[in-house]
């Protein structure tokens, strides 16, 4: 990778980038710190070449393994969500992916714990944050229905797949006054997605708007 590359220099020039963050604008993301980070993070170094014209464009694209990069604006509307609900130093995802997310998050939180259930998109995952110089991730090759016991409780946790139901596991390793945004649904119906908040053993479960993820599945694919 080159120096055009990182900056993003050609098909994914600075123009397209902004036009992305006015789109993000005005489909509501307002946290400025958020809208930066969306700029300036290089969405078309987490997908395959072929696609990278449309690495801008707020859609989600593939990126492999039957997976997908989750469009830019949901990825903004979350992070946005965690930040201006509490502290966001210990942050664990589940759902890894392509990177991207991760990212967005590596760049505002002090650590990031990600956990990825399918062993190749975890390895280039860790070659394309390597790549970017982000150093403050952590990386687990697992299933996330199990969260990351050894580095909980965590401030905030982020679910980039989704459940039919809230996993208990993830539930237990919150912080106190920590939270989770999570997409609940089956695949076919329409997903929604929630903000919980913990404070001591109380949940307290906010819808904030219908979503499409791919759905959270359990064990490990090598
Ligand atoms: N965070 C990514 C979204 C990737 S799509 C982004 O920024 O674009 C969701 C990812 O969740 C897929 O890579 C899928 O393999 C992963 N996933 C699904 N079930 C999982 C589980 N039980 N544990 C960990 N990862 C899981």
């Amino acid at each position: 990778m080159n120096a055009s590359q990182v900056s993003g220099i050609g098909m994914t020039s600075q123009r397209t980038r902004s036009r992305l963050v006015q789109w993000l604008m005005d489909e509501g993301v307002q946290n400025q710190n958020v809208l930066k980070i969306m700029e300036e993070t290089p969405r078309h170094l987490f997908i395959d070449e072929g696609l990278s014209h449309r690495a801008y464009e707020n859609t989600a694209l593939p990126i492999g393994d039957g997976q997908t990069i989750s469009q830019p604006y949901t990825v903004a509307r979350m992070t946005e969500i965690l930040l201006e609900t509490g502290s966001c130093d210990k942050v664990l995802e589940i759902g890894t992916g392509c990177g991207y997310q991760t990212a967005v998050l590596a760049k505002t939180c002090k650590t990031v714990f990600s956990v990825e259930r399918i062993r190749n998109l975890h390895i280039k995952a860790r070659k394309t944050l390597a790549n970017l110089n982000l150093h403050n991730i952590q990386l687990l090759f697992a299933d996330g229905f199990n969260g990351w016991q050894q580095n909980a409780p965590f401030d905030a946790i982020i679910v980039t797949a989704a459940p039919a139901q809230i996993p208990e596991k993830l539930l237990l390793q919150m912080a106190d006054g920590g939270r989770m945004i999570i997409p609940v649904g089956t695949q076919e119906a329409e997903q929604e997605l929630y903000l919980v908040e913990r404070q001591g053993d109380k949940f307290r479960k906010t819808f904030v708007e219908k979503v499409k993820f791919v759905p959270l599945v359990g064990g490990v694919a090598r």
